[in-house]
């Protein structure tokens, strides 16, 4: 106890903050936010047509380096077109890790697919690619219509990998895992806007890869999402399945398949776009952040999670891991009734009645760190900044 008492001065130390409650998260608005909606509202076009939300998705591009990017109203719904995009169907399954945010697989289920869970390693917090390969060896047959599951007789159509917290997991050797045995990768990039892996931007290794822009995120555009191509036809298609498939027209409503109703407001898109021109100075007091936790926890020999090898992070949401479930549950009663908000990393997604009877492989580093990761609070501190 008197070690968390500790823990929660430096906490209100760094946030300056000596009395008042201290956020998980909160967003940042010190940029063109107001001047932009204004601009937004004044010129009548609030809904999905109008100019921030073309140039909100070129300006991602970019960013990302990517040929293409399609905005969405969230992140939830830019994996649900990307999965369509990747043919996932009904009687498929995707692999993905058990340790994610549980709007990675309820998109995979919205495609009527089911997941299978593949353990994840300490390092990145992401699938662990030798337990994936690991996986398909015991589990895989190619057949010429795609990889089959030995146990379920079902086709695995596609993996989705997630970058956590912001931290790259090892993403290219997961795109080559996986097309050696014919898997399509959806990189699930939501928490890790402006991370790299060996200097390329998270969620521009495979074929598509989306982010997202939800109010807890680095960057918000209040609610919104975004697909990441290289492949222009493919991102044709998926701006078309956002905009109710509707076929252009001067005057006629023509549809020509399911489509939805996911495109992006342009309201949205003017506050994410002032918040991109912001996001290098998020980053950059993020990464200040975890270099002041990682010093002070490393001191208490208390285990932080720092970006891993090859990749440069976002530090979405800093963590430490404590030694046991009990230690963990303690540390985040303590600091929440000081006023200090901490977390712990999601319920492992077999574990959730929907999804117990989906097929699981090894988890053990999962529960390890299901159990004892503490998420600490990570918004950004303005007088962290150098020229402060
Ligand atoms: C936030 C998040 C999403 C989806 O984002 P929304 O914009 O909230 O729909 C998807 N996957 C992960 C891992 C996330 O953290």
């Amino acid at each position: 106890m008197d070690q968390f008492a500790e823990i929660t001065g430096f906490i209100r130390s760094i946030f300056q903050q000596e009395k008042d409650f201290i956020p998980l998260h909160a967003p940042v608005f010190l940029g063109n936010e107001k001047q932009y909606i204004e601009e937004c509202i004044d010129s009548t076009f609030v809904s999905s047509v109008g100019k921030f939300v073309n140039q909100f998705e070129l300006e991602i591009a970019r960013y990302t380096g990517v040929n293409n990017a399609v905005a969405c109203v969230n992140g939830t719904n830019a994996l649900h077109i990307a999965l369509m995009l990747s043919g996932v169907d009904g009687d498929d399954e995707v692999i993905t890790t058990p340790l994610t945010f549980i709007a990675t697989v309820n998109a995979i289920s919205y495609c009527g697919a089911k997941p299978i869970f593949v353990d994840i390693e300490r390092e990145t917090l992401g699938l662990s690619p030798t337990s994936l390969s690991r996986f398909l060896k015991e589990n895989a047959v190619l057949r010429p219509n795609g990889c089959f599951n030995r146990v379920t007789g079902k086709r695995i159509k596609a993996c989705v990998p997630v970058h956590i917290f912001g931290h790259p997991c090892r993403i290219d050797e997961i795109v080559k895992i996986c097309s050696e045995y014919k898997i399509e990768v959806i990189e699930d990039a939501a928490e890790s806007l402006g991370s790299r892996y060996k200097g390329i931007h998270t969620g521009t290794f495979a074929r598509v890869g989306i982010v997202s822009f939800n109010g807890n995120k680095i960057l918000t555009s209040g609610g919104g999402g975004m697909l990441l191509f290289n492949d222009e036809e493919l991102a044709k298609k998926a701006k078309h399945l956002t905009q109710q498939a509707k076929v252009p027209h001067p005057w006629e409503y023509i549809h020509d398949e399911i489509g939805y109703n996911y495109r992006m407001p342009n309201l949205n898109a003017a506050l994410g776009l002032a918040q991109l021109e912001k996001l290098d100075y998020f980053i950059e007091l993020k990464r200040a952040l975890a270099e002041k936790y990682k010093s002070y926890f490393t001191s208490l020999d208390i285990e932080f999670v720092a970006e891993p090898d090859d990749s440069y992070s976002n530090y979405w949401l800093c963590c430490v891991l404590l030694n046991t479930k009990e230690e963990r549950n303690s540390f985040i009663d303590f600091t929440n009734n000081q006023g200090i908000m901490t977390r712990p990393a999601w319920r492992l997604m077999n574990e959730l009645p929907m999804f117990r009877d989906c097929q699981v492989f090894e988890i053990v580093q999962a529960k390890r760190i299901a159990d004892t990761l503490v998420n600490l609070p990570s918004s950004v501190i303005p007088e962290l900044s150098k020229d402060n």
